[in-house]
């Protein structure tokens, strides 16, 4: 059964009310799949927007959160502390890239990558120093909060907004062959002096289009910042928990960012939390007997017991459960899957890194306003799929326990939707 629009007085993310077809009511999941009214299985071939990451309802997760509640609801994190926080900053700075030593937490990624803007800003003005420029690169995004749509792309995402928005320094897409242009535009805005971070996804732009750059780029990135005493921030909020195959993006590139931004898979996705990693001379120039130096953020749910033991328990099945093999292996499978759509003229670009596939679609009309994504989402809809493409951009990024059959439906669907498509396009 479908919920109708016109009965409902929730207002849905991401969702032209006016254009879209009844919602799904989903009322239980399990492993890969949603399951709705009707008892349908639908294949979370987007691991609902991008956080289950070993499969939904990992019982290790949902126990620990049932249990976590026989002591817990929402406790003040300023002044006040609790033993799962704590445990899960201790788990993370053991996972992270070497050499991070503080965690702040959020419960968005948006607002992980607002806490490090407003860390990487405060470190400079405590040490008064005159840096105060963010450098991004194209296509980015970063989330939906005023600060990070500033660091993001700007387009229709954040039309009626821009007059809110504080200017930052861009550089060009590193695509292959062409990253020499991005890494001398990186010197020439840092050579103003004034540029505080460079703040980056890396090696793959997510909402932007699922477009891969070399990691030989984000080492060359955490150079530059370095000799310009800029910092490097790396927001591994897609990224991170393994999607590329290890389990931080940044490891690929053998570095560590000063900051670092992670969310969504934390909870393996069962749960909101994010957490922004520093490193220690962030949290020093931070720290003092001055007030005016405190760190002014904070958000109601800061540090949600409940949620940081849903985390801890995700920490726990990384190391008690064979999850890079089960990364490897999906990596493996999707690329096989993937090899025959490789010289389709159909489509222009097919790409993959670690657990996450993409194929552009060759479509007269690309972009998010053009109505390639919604068709195509529907024909997937119709088939018990979730994949919603980037425009003509389909792409694939299931939770780690898919199965074999699973991925041969969706790309067996990807093939039968991009002819439909197609056919109609002509
Ligand atoms: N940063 C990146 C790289 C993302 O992909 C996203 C969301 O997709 C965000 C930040 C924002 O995260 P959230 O939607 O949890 O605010």
């Amino acid at each position: 059964m479908n919920v109708a629009q016109s009965s409902s007085p929730v207002w849905h993310p991401f969702t032209q009310h006016g254009l879209e077809q009844p919602f799904k009511r989903i009322v239980r999941t399990e492993g890969s799949s949603l399951i709705d009214e009707d008892g349908q299985r639908i294949f979370d071939g987007i691991s609902s927007w991008w956080v289950i990451t070993h499969g939904h309802r990992h019982p290790a997760i949902t126990a620990a959160i049932c249990e976590a509640t026989n002591n817990f609801d929402q406790i003040i994190f300023a002044e006040y502390s609790h033993e799962p926080a704590e445990a899960l900053a201790a788990g993370l700075i053991q996972l992270a890239p070497p050499g991070l030593t503080h965690v702040f937490y959020s419960d968005s990624g948006s607002t992980a990558v607002e806490v490090a803007i407003k860390m990487a800003l405060g470190y400079f003005h405590h040490r008064d120093e005159r840096k105060t420029r963010i450098v991004v690169m194209e296509h980015s995004y970063h989330g939906d909060t005023v600060g990070a749509m500033s660091v993001g792309e700007r387009g229709v995402f954040n039309a009626p907004y821009q007059p809110l928005l504080f200017d930052v320094g861009r550089l060009p897409f590193p695509a292959p062959g062409q990253e020499q242009q991005t890494l001398d535009a990186l010197e020439q805005l840092c050579r103003g002096g004034d540029v505080a971070a460079v703040l980056v996804e890396p090696l793959i732009l997510g909402a932007g289009g699922m477009k891969l750059y070399h990691p030989s780029v984000l080492s060359e990135f955490a150079a530059i910042a370095r000799r310009y005493g800029a910092l490097l921030i790396a927001d591994e909020v897609m990224t991170g928990w393994g999607r590329t195959g290890t389990l931080f993006a940044c490891e690929q590139a053998d570095i560590t960012p000063d900051i670092l931004c992670m969310s969504k898979g934390l909870t393996g996705g069962a749960l909101p939390l994010a957490a922004t990693l520093s490193k220690p001379e962030i949290f020093e120039a931070h720290r003092s007997t001055d007030r005016s130096r405190t760190f002014f953020h904070s958000s109601s749910y800061t540090a949600n017991p409940i949620a940081c033991a849903a985390a801890l328990a995700n920490l726990d099945i990384w190391r008690q459960e064979p999850v890079q093999a089960r990364i490897a292996a999906l990596a493996e499978m999707q690329s096989e899957k993937l090899a025959r759509f490789r010289n389709d003229p159909r489509f222009s670009e097919v790409r993959q890194i670690g657990t996450i596939t993409a194929l552009d679609l060759a479509t007269p009309t690309t972009g998010y306003l053009s109505d390639v994504g919604p068709r195509l989402r529907r024909l997937f809809r119709e088939r018990g799929l979730l994949i919603r493409p980037l425009g003509n951009v389909i792409y694939l990024m299931p939770p780690y326990c898919s199965s074999a059959e699973e991925l041969d439906r969706a790309y067996s669907a990807i093939d039968e939707c991009a002819d439909l498509i197609r056919s109609i396009d002509r």
